[in-house]
């Protein structure tokens, strides 16, 4: 009796270490993932302009500009600035 709760002991420390383990090596894998994802993404993310006709958010490197207001494209821009009701 004194052996099988010798070996239930050892098989119970054994998953639990390697549950404790696991865990370890998945917050470690995790932790650069969520640095990538934390307040420097926000900073490096691009900022956003409106597309002076139809209102919609595009990145700053995509907006076409012209007559000082920014576009979606150039055929938005050809239309002029329209205010939605
Ligand atoms: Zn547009």
């Amino acid at each position: 009796m004194g052996k099988f709760l010798f070996w239930a002991v050892v098989i119970i420390g054994v998953l639990l270490v390697t549950r404790v383990l696991t865990h370890y090596a998945a917050n470690q894998r995790n932790k650069p993932l969520q640095k990538k994802g934390g307040p420097q993404a926000i900073t490096e993310a691009e900022e956003m302009v409106r597309c002076a006709h139809c209102q919609v958010f595009i990145p700053r490197s995509d907006a076409f500009e012209q007559d000082d207001h920014l576009w979606c494209g150039p055929e938005h821009a050809k239309q002029g600035v329209h205010q939605p009701r």
